[in-house]
C-alpha cells in the first residue's frame, strides 16, 4: 500500500492510498490534482472518502465521480453533494480489501467523521488516520461549528488509537502550528527538536505528514491538556482555567489571536 500527499491549493493535502492498480482518495477540494496523479501512476479511482463539507475538502467530489465512476463515502450529517455512503461514525467498511472503521469526530463542523485503517492485511503497516480539520500536527481545527466539549471528547478519542498510527492531515500547518506550541511549552525538548525537523522539511518542499500519534502526545499541547507545563500556560493566559477541558478551551481560544 503507497500512502501519498497531493499538493491541493495553498495548503491543502488530498491524500491517496493505493496498491498500484486501485486508489482511495481523501477530501479531494479539487479533481485535477487527484486526475493527475491517476494517470500518472495509471490507477483506478475506487473510492472518495469525505470528512467534512467545507468546500476545500469536497469540490472535486462531481467532477471525480463523472471522470472515473468512483464510489463517495462521506459524512451523512452535513450538507454534501454527491455522497454513495453516508456514515454517521461507527461503520466498518470494505474499501480496496481493507478495513476503514468511520469515527464521528464533532468539532470543526457538527458531523465530521475521520477514517481509521488499521491495516492488519499489509504485512508491517502502521495504522493510518485520516483525520481532515479536526487533528493537525501540532494543532487541531477551528470550532466552527462544534463547541470545545466536542472537540475535546473528538481528539480524546483519537488519542486512543496506536501510537503508531500515521497522522494524515488535511493541512500543512505544522510550522506555524509549532510556532504556537512554543509559546505554551517553552521548554519542551521533543517540541524544539520536531520544530527543527520539520524546518528542514519545509525548506527543501517535502510535507511534514503523515505525523505519528505518539509523536503529537509529545508535542500537541491539544492532546497535552492534562500535562502541569500546559495547564500552566493556559491558567496564565485565563486565570479562570480549572479542569482539563477548560484548558483546552482556552488553548484553542490563545491560538485564535496568536500572530
Ligand atoms: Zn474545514
Amino acid at each position: 500500500m503507497n500512502l501519498e500527499p497531493l499538493p491541493a491549493f495553498n495548503d491543502n493535502y488530498i491524500w491517496m492510498l493505493h496498491d498500484g492498480v486501485q486508489a482511495l482518495v481523501v477530501d479531494p477540494g479539487d479533481a485535477a490534482p487527484v486526475l493527475h496523479a491517476l494517470q500518472a501512476r495509471n490507477l483506478q479511482l475506487a473510492a472518495i472518502l469525505v470528512s467534512h463539507h467545507h468546500s476545500d475538502h469536497c469540490g472535486g467530489i462531481a467532477e471525480l465521480k463523472v471522470q472515473t465512476g468512483a464510489q463517495v463515502y462521506g459524512t451523512g450529517g452535513e450538507d454534501i453533494v454527491g455522497i454513495d455512503h453516508p456514515l454517521l461514525g461507527g461503520e466498518r467498511l470494505q474499501i480496496l480489501g481493507l478495513e476503514v472503521q468511520v469515527l464521528a469526530v464533532p468539532g470543526h463542523t457538527r458531523a465530521h467523521v475521520a477514517f481509521w485503517l488499521p491495516l492488519h492485511e499489509v504485512a508491517g503497516a502502521d495504522p493510518v488516520l485520516f483525520c481532515g480539520d479536526t487533528l493537525f500536527s501540532g494543532g487541531c481545527g477551528r470550532l466552527f461549528e462544534g463547541t470545545p466539549a466536542q472537540m475535546y471528547q473528538s481528539l480524546q478519542m483519537l488519542a486512543t488509537l496506536p501510537d503508531a498510527t500515521r497522522i494524515c492531515c488535511a493541512h500543512e500547518y505544522t510550522l506555524s502550528n509549532l510556532r504556537f506550541c512554543e509559546a505554551v511549552e517553552p521548554d519542551n525538548a521533543a517540541l524544539k527538536d520536531y520544530l527543527q525537523h520539520c524546518l528542514g522539511l519545509r525548506q527543501s518542499g517535502t510535507p511534514t505528514l503523515p505525523s505519528t500519534l505518539a509523536r503529537e502526545k509529545t508535542i500537541n499541547p491539544y492532546l497535552r491538556c492534562q500535562q502541569a507545563t500546559v495547564r500552566a500556560a493556559a491558567q496564565a493566559y485565563d486565570p479562570a482555567v480549572r479542569t482539563a477541558l477548560d484548558v483546552f478551551a482556552a488553548l484553542r481560544r490563545w491560538k485564535n489571536e496568536f500572530a
